[in-house]
């Protein structure tokens, strides 16, 4: 028996991708992070960024949490401050999906949604929360703080302490290499940071979609970004305080007509249903299985469900109005009559 929601967060299966495995010879695994209470990867950064608040005495009975997000740090947050009395409020770009929009207000947090604009903009999400933490800290009565998923190594280090251990413990140690894509590098930077210092030999490999600037950094050492994705929640344009000191072995550049593919066959063939973000760490997961060669085992991250964005990425209208991929099934209708 679980004491409250929050002893439910990690902990989560690994799950072997058949299709993904049998191509390259590998063995490829999952950790389902969408079974955690909040269905994301995220759920974890939430807990350890209040729990560190917490520790640190900046959080108070009944204060109120901000953060800016593409819609899944939010939710993280929402679940455990729920469950631990303390109230949030959520800036998010307005592109992000209506699913987690409608999750956020569904679990109680206030939302602010705002224009999606580049992070060197003052009125970027991330910085209109920085602002707006400051302020609700000076007129609430309980105190506000800024959890600054971005910038507060709290996020990186609930994934050298949980996540890590557990892929390790799964594993029974023997895993040959580790990849994923990057929003705050919390997840990548963290496991990385876990699973080396278990065993040095452990690859690394970043995953990274197109319209961020972390592939031609770790290849080229300069920020570049071209090009643009579909995915949400990753994609980053600068080094974050959770990436600081780290440097993978391999990267890869994801383009979504290579990501997109992967997730509707693991609907059709697999029954896992998973978001963008997930496709483009399955390609980098064949990438280094092609990279290393058959016979290794290679652990990458299921962050998110794909019901999250029902609306963009399983809408055939949405993905013919961007030019990518529509599978034959998702645009049948029954052919049973009755
Ligand atoms: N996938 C999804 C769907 C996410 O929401 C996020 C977090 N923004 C990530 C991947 C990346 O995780 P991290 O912030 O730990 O780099």
């Amino acid at each position: 028996m679980f004491e409250s929601v929050i002893d439910a967060i990690g902990n989560t299966p690994l799950i072997k991708l058949r299709r993904a495995s049998e191509e390259t010879g590998c063995e490829i695994l999952g950790k389902a992070e969408f079974m955690n209470p909040g269905q994301s990867v995220k759920d974890r950064a939430g807990l350890f960024i209040i729990r560190d608040a917490e520790a640190k005495g900046l959080l108070r009975p009944g204060g109120v949490i901000v953060e800016g997000t593409a819609g899944n740090t939010g939710i993280g947050l929402t679940v455990v401050a729920k469950a631990l009395g303390y109230r949030t409020v959520i800036v998010i770009p307005e592109t992000q999906s209506q699913e987690k929009k409608d999750a956020l207000r569904l679990l109680g947090a206030e939302l602010i949604e705002v224009p999606a604009v580049p992070y060197k903009n003052p009125n970027n999400y991330v910085k209109v929360s920085g602002r707006l933490a400051e302020q609700l800290a000076r007129t609430e009565a309980n105190g506000a703080i800024w959890a600054n998923q971005f910038d507060n190594v709290a996020n990186r280090d609930g994934h050298v302490r949980t996540t890590a251990p557990e892929i390790w413990q799964q594993t029974n140690g023997k895993i040959d290499g580790f990849v994923s894509a990057v929003g705050t590098g919390g997840t990548l930077a963290g496991i990385a940071e876990g699973l080396r210092a278990k065993d040095k030999s452990v690859k690394i490999a970043l995953a990274d979609p197109l319209g961020a600037a972390l592939y031609s950094y770790y290849t080229e050492g300069t920020l570049k970004s071209e090009g643009s994705s579909i995915t949400e929640g990753i994609g980053q344009g600068r080094i974050t305080a959770n990436l600081e000191g780290f440097t993978p072995d391999f990267s890869f550049q994801i383009d979504d007509a290579e990501a997109l593919p992967i997730l509707f066959d693991l609907v059709q063939e697999e029954g896992l249903c998973l978001g963008g973000s997930t496709g483009i760490n399955i390609a980098g997961a064949i990438r280094l299985a092609r990279e290393l060669g058959p016979g290794h085992r290679i652990v990458t991250v299921l962050c998110d469900y794909g019901t999250r964005y029902q609306s963009k990425l399983f809408n055939p209208e949405f993905l013919r109005a961007k030019g990518l991929p529509i599978p034959a099934w998702m645009d049948q209708k029954t052919s049973i009559k009755v």
